[in-house]
């Protein structure tokens, strides 16, 4: 299946992902599915968590706060925002919480295949990875939300950045 077919096929379905408990307090609150943006032949993608309200009013990934900082990180090692794509592990706004619950990471992981470690010490490091359709190199990165919490942070995120660059 072509890429762009393939991307229309999983955008159809979370559209219309009803099996997801997610998906009633998304029509409730006229919120859309955050499915992802960007270039879908760019070697690089951001996974985030989920969804804030912003992107979940708009349909956008990281268009609040951490997506400013995200801009900015990129900016500082010369990659363009639109050259890279970005998208969520979780394609809905969690309710209430906004870290996404481990049921709803399986669910739309589905979307995605995953490997997970304790990011306090993955972070800034690769390794590469046999997905179903071939190697792939994880780079873990702290989420920008940290260093908004934490300015101290912006320096380590600065510097993980620098991988995407020596790549
Ligand atoms: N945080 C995330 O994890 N994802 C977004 O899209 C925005 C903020």
């Amino acid at each position: 299946m072509n890429k762009i077919v393939l991307m229309k096929k999983i955008e159809d379905e979370l559209t219309n992902f009803k099996k997801s408990p997610l998906f009633k307090y998304r029509m409730e609150n006229k919120f859309f599915p955050v499915i992802g943006e960007g270039s879908v032949d760019s070697k690089i993608m951001f996974i985030g968590e989920a969804p804030g309200k912003k992107e979940a009013l708009t349909g956008r990934p990281f268009c609040g706060a951490s997506g400013k900082l995200l801009d900015s990180l990129l900016e500082s090692v010369g990659i363009k925002r639109a050259d890279v794509y970005i998208t969520n592990i979780v394609k809905d706004r969690p309710k209430d919480n906004p870290d996404p619950s481990s049921e709803e990471i399986k669910l739309y992981g589905l979307f995605l295949e995953e490997k997970i470690e304790p990011i306090g010490q993955a972070h800034g490091k690769s390794y590469e990875t046999n997905f179903s359709y071939g190697k792939v190199k994880i780079i873990s990165l702290y989420h920008p939300a940290v260093a908004l919490y934490n300015g101290g942070m912006r320096e380590t995120l600065k510097n993980d950045f620098k991988i995407l660059k020596d790549l």
